[in-house]
């Protein structure tokens, strides 16, 4: 391991960077992003590649040894194997992901494995065709199911899928992703339905919580607890007990937060660090590198910023506020 010199002051280490390379999408799932009226931002205000390599080296000098693409949604942002080829570079990246709707996968996960892409993350909300569009307001499931496919053919490991559970929409198919991971091999993530929506339409009666998906899922299926692979890692992994391939995850940061063993900094398409999903500052890095910070300086903001880090999320909290950013822009 890297020497660790981006600490907060609760001692975590940050390990991982979560990088967004834009806020456009072409889906338009109602949680995360509105249908109609987005003002997209312009070229000039996103991060180039190379100020994202710029951060992405910077950042990997101080330790960081995990970095996931994200957006909006990566794959529309032009050439991103470019971006992926520079970032697997990096001398001590141990791990290079994506995560993606898979819109338009299947054509191109051979070209991000060549480009050194090391994992990539599926979301897919309903194996349904119609609860999908609901969801997503795209006709995408097809495309959806051959990018798992396509992933496995190009020779990664089987991809994570996320599916954020939401009351009333697709939670009475838990127990079908459950039966979907074992047939295809793929690690289910089930994520709590987080306060980072658009229309700031969320609301506690539209949360299923990871114990009552466990419940669910258990209603079908004998799983087994496993160990999770490093103590930062935010998914309760199980497996199925009879041996059967595939993997269930539960994400629960609203009812069991995981915010004590984060290892996590985020960095905006428009050029911002952000602490926590859940921050209400941003931090501008963006400007320090055009105004010509050399890197020493911005490696001290880095260090800083990291310093800011608040304790954890306060959702559960009666004096909670939701980020004005939802999570398109912040790159979930
Ligand atoms: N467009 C890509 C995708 O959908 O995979 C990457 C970006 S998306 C913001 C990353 C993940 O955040 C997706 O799995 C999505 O389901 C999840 N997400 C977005 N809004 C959320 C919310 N309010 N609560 C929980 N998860 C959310
Ligand atoms: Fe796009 Fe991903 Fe947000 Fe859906 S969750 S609108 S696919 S960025």
């Amino acid at each position: 391991m890297s020497e660790a010199l981006l600490k907060d002051k609760f001692s975590r280490t940050i390990r991982d960077l979560r990088i967004s390379v834009t806020d456009r999408c072409n889906f338009r799932c109602f949680y995360c992003i509105p249908d109609e009226d987005i003002v997209w931002k312009r070229k000039q205000e996103l991060l180039t590649y190379e100020e994202i390599i710029l951060v992405a080296k910077i950042g990997v000098g101080l330790g960081i040894e995990k970095l996931r693409l994200t957006g909006g949604e990566p794959l529309v942002r032009r050439d991103i194997e470019y971006l992926i080829e520079r970032l697997a570079r990096i001398p001590g990246v141990r791990d290079l992901a994506l995560t993606t709707n898979a819109f338009g996968l299947k054509e191109r996960a051979a070209g991000l494995r060549e480009a050194g892409l090391n994992r990539i993350t599926i979301s897919c909300d309903s194996l349904n065709a119609e609860t999908f569009k609901t969801i997503t307001r795209r006709d995408g499931l097809g495309e959806v199911l051959d990018g798992i496919e396509a992933v496995v053919n190009a020779g990664f490991e089987p991809p994570k899928v996320n599916c954020v559970v939401i009351r009333g929409l697709n939670d009475h198919e838990i127990a079908d992703f459950a039966d979907f991971a074992q047939k295809t091999g793929v690690r289910m993530r089930f994520i709590e339905y987080m306060p980072l929506d658009n229309g700031h339409q969320w609301d506690r009666s539209l949360l299923v919580g990871g114990r009552e998906i466990l419940s669910k899922i258990s209603e079908r299926h004998s799983i087994t607890p496993i160990n999770r692979d490093s103590p930062s890692e935010t998914a309760l992994r199980y497996v199925f007990s009879n041996g059967a391939a595939g993997e269930i995850g539960i994400i629960a940061p609203v009812t069991m937060p995981f915010c004590g063993a984060c290892s996590r900094l985020r960095l905006t398409a428009d050029g911002n660090l952000r602490t926590c999903l859940f921050s209400m500052v941003d931090h501008n890095i963006k400007d320090r590198i055009r105004r010509g910070d050399d890197e020493a300086a911005i490696r001290e903001f880095l260090i800083d910023t990291v310093l800011k880090k608040e304790e954890g999320h306060r959702i559960n909290e009666a004096d909670f506020i939701q980020p004005a950013r939802t999570m398109s822009f912040i790159g979930g």
